[in-house]
Parts: structure tokens; sequence; C-alpha cells
């Protein structure tokens, strides 16, 4: 298929990417995101939006879990906290 039509369609495809991008694959399972915490802090919702919706590479739960399994997310550490997810991911 050729013309405007075509690549309108290949924008839409392109757009869609970027919205998706960052946004964490494992929303679904992670304590943080689902408020399974032991505590979650007051402000949780920031946190969602700047982290599992927009950057979860920089999270320190996403490193526990890409680094460990998702089996290992701990409920006891929060997005922002990648000392702990240093030493986690050191003691295996
Ligand atoms: S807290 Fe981290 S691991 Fe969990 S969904 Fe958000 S970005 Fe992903």
């Amino acid at each position: 298929m050729n013309g405007p039509f075509s690549d309108i369609l290949v924008l839409t495809k392109i757009l869609q990417k970027v919205e998706t991008m960052g946004e964490c694959e494992y929303m679904g399972v992670c304590p943080f995101f689902n408020n399974k915490m032991n505590a979650m802090p007051a402000n949780a919702e920031e946190l969602k939006n700047n982290y599992c919706k927009t950057n979860n590479l920089h999270c320190a739960l996403y490193m526990i879990a890409s680094s460990l399994g998702a089996e290992k997310f701990p409920l006891d550490v929060l997005p922002t906290e990648k000392d702990k997810a240093y030493a986690i991911i050191a003691q295996g």
C-alpha cells in the first residue's frame, strides 16, 4: 500500500511504540505496582508514574526482578532504593 494512507499507518505504529516504551512488563506481578508491599509510601502513585509507566529501567525492583527473577521481588524495597537492590543482587 502506498500514498498518504500508508504513511499514516506507519506513523500510528511508531506513536504506539513510543507510548508503550518504558512501561514495565512486571506491572501484572510486581508487589509495588499492585500495592502489596509491607508498607506503601504516601507518594506511591507518583513513583508508579515516574517508574512503572515511564522509566522502569531505573527502578530498584525492576533491577532485582530482571537479574534474579520475578519470584525474587522483595516486599520492602522501593523503586528509588537502588542501594538495597545492588546488595540483594550481589547476594543472589
Ligand atoms: S515498581 Fe519497578 S518492577 Fe514494579 S512495575 Fe514498577 S517499574 Fe516495574
